[in-house]
């Protein structure tokens, strides 16, 4: 999720096959209810993000806190926008806009996997 992101391409890092490195120009941030954003996040130590949106897992690790519909704690509900941006972690940095990954959970979400907000995903 993000203010205004545009990527040409997804991180080569994250690619496990070819079509994961091609990006659906059609699909735009701000167009979207932050899908990404119910995922867990992992907050690693060189992370800048305020430590009253950082939980515990039950694995140890420091994540991203969630609220109760799912979303991160750090998630403006009403624009569905980062309120955190300049600080957000960096997996929220490398989740490329309309790669593999992104269209995967946008699927994901469209079908109903995903049972929480009610969609309004366009
Ligand atoms: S920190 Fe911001 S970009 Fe990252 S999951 Fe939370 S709301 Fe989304």
């Amino acid at each position: 999720m993000s203010e205004s992101r545009a990527f040409a391409k997804a991180p080569a890092s994250l690619a496990s096959s070819p079509d994961d490195l091609r990006v659906d120009p059609t699909v735009s941030c701000s167009r979207c209810d932050a899908v990404c954003c119910r995922l867990t996040v992992v907050v690693m130590p060189e992370d800048d993000v305020p430590e009253h949106l950082v939980d515990r897992s039950s694995q140890g690790l420091n994540v991203m806190a969630r609220g109760e519909d799912g979303w991160c704690a750090a998630v403006d509900p009403l624009r569905m926008r980062c309120t955190i941006y300049d600080r957000r972690p960096g997996i929220c940095r490398k989740f490329a806009m309309g790669s593999a990954y992104c269209r995967d959970e946008r699927e994901k979400y469209l079908r109903g996997d995903a049972k929480v907000i009610p969609l309004s995903l366009r």
